[in-house]
């Protein structure tokens, strides 16, 4: 059995250096004494690396690719078919500014595929290049995009967990399978659980996320608690949270202004009681948390897609109410805090908000209904003008309708005539995982409802 042909299988693929050994011996002590002891040494040899072969497999060195995969110029072609648009680009070359009859669209400065998302997707297309016999799985969502992530199912790339998948989880992964991990990272836990597969990953998470956690990180072990604004829900802001418990710290996070004020009540010794808090904060903190020892040393980071001027406010706060109870000298010890905005989020915001100083008639805000960072763009564009949220082109549809979700809703609505007749200008932005395809083929199907077509100069593909 030890001789099996399995064994010796595995043998060649772990430990391929020991085989010309295997194939020389026997050539080499040829002459009668030396070949008797030449052909024990062979099968000891075997014997030996049989036995062990088993442990070699499961010292499997996990290949976790963070660099790509060196297809990026086969994946190329296929990347700009499907998420550009030639119109996109001839509107940004063009003053961001289109102007068909009555209507002129305003497109944001900065808006759709950040640099993190532009990796993760590029990644993802790569893998299919680079392991066309296994099996590629995505955990969740690579981004928060419908039009996406049902390419990615179109491609033949697998769903673990949510809306894409059939609800396998990560019992369905075998050693032999490729593992996409999404741009938001992965909890700590779950990365264990893969490492004890054994399959490849291939890690596509945002460089400004690992930012966080080495902050987060940091904070535990110098003893602080880190406060993190964000949703708990989120699987960023999960992966996030899950750094501070694996260095040994706690944590607390943080949705909005109204929750950050009941914190500052605790901490100046106003408010609810502790088994209150602990209710009321029940999903958001790290299991064993005590707001009285755990409040004590404070670090802020943020969930990289917030709105920053709450990010900002909540810091204020928090840092106003150490204060109170501390003293001035005393906080400086107590109260950390590293703005953990990346830059494309603050870039998009900081572009609808320019883009607002011009009179607009309505905004239409493209991105997935769950993407934070959109959802951040609709609020700010629904403080000043009517905005419509659309999660994609689809949301468009004939007869002056469009199915959107209003600002701060949860669920989507339809509505008639949101298109009027005479001059029309309308902004547009999307998230940072909404692709340029998407926009361009909004702004078709607007004209095509407003009966417009475009100039011969400027009619090009989605
Ligand atoms: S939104 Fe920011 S953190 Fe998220 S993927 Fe894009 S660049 Fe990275």
């Amino acid at each position: 059995m030890l001789l099996s042909t399995s064994p010796l299988r595995s043998l060649s693929r772990y430990f391929s250096p020991g085989l010309p050994w295997l194939a020389v011996a026997p050539i080499l002590f040829r002459d009668s004494q030396v070949s008797r002891v030449g052909y024990w040494i062979g099968w000891t040899e075997r014997l030996v690396l049989i036995l062990f072969s088993e442990q070699m497999r499961d010292r499997k060195k996990i290949k976790r690719h963070r660099r790509g995969l060196g297809r990026r110029r086969r994946a190329k072609p296929e990347l700009e078919a499907h998420y550009q648009s030639e119109l996109v680009d001839y509107i940004s070359a063009n003053g961001h500014r289109l102007v068909v009859g009555d209507l002129s669209i305003h497109l944001a400065k900065e808006f759709g595929f950040c640099y993190g998302v532009d990796r993760a997707v590029e990644y993802a297309y790569e893998t299919l290049k680079s392991f066309p016999e296994r099996r590629v799985w995505l955990v969740g969502e690579i981004i928060h995009n419908p039009h996406v992530n049902e390419k990615m199912l179109e491609m033949g790339i697998q769903f673990l967990f949510g809306r894409y998948g059939d609800g396998l989880g990560y019992d369905a992964v075998s050693r032999e399978d490729v593992v996409i991990l999404p741009a938001f990272g992965l909890p700590m836990e779950d990365m264990e659980r893969l490492h004890r597969v054994g399959c490849d990953l291939v890690d596509t998470t945002c460089g400004s996320v690992i930012m966080v956690w080495k902050n987060v990180q940091s904070y535990a072990q110098e003893g602080f608690t880190s406060v993190i604004h964000g949703k708990f829900y989120h699987e960023e802001t999960m992966a996030t949270a899950s750094r501070a418990t694996d260095s040994g710290g706690h944590y607390l996070i943080l949705l909005d202004l109204e929750e950050t004020m009941l914190v500052c009540d605790y901490i100046r010794g106003a408010g609810m009681d502790q088994e209150s808090f602990l209710e009321r904060f029940e999903m958001a903190v790290s299991p064993g948390f005590d707001p009285d020892a755990h409040l004590e040393r404070l670090g802020l980071a943020n969930q990289t897609t917030m709105l920053m001027s709450e990010s900002l406010q909540v810091a204020e706060a928090l840092r106003r109410a150490m204060v109170d109870r501390y003293g001035e000298k005393q906080t400086s010890e107590r109260f950390r805090n590293f703005e953990t905005i990346c830059s494309a989020t603050q870039e998009r915001q900081d572009a609808i908000l320019e883009l607002l100083e011009q009179p607009l008639d309505i905004m239409l805000v493209i991105g997935g209904y769950n993407s934070s960072n959109t959802n951040n763009l609709a609020h700010i564009a629904g403080r000043k003008v009517t905005t419509y949220h659309i999660d994609s082109a689809k949301g468009i549809l004939p007869d002056n309708v469009i199915d959107y979700k209003p600002v701060g809703a949860k669920d989507p609505v339809t509505k008639e005539g949101w298109l009027t007749s005479g001059p029309l200008r309308i902004g547009i932005t999307a998230g940072a995982s909404t692709p340029n395809n998407e926009i361009g083929a909004a702004i078709l199907h607007i004209l095509e409802a407003l009966e417009l077509q475009l100039p011969e100069e400027v009619a090009a593909p989605i």
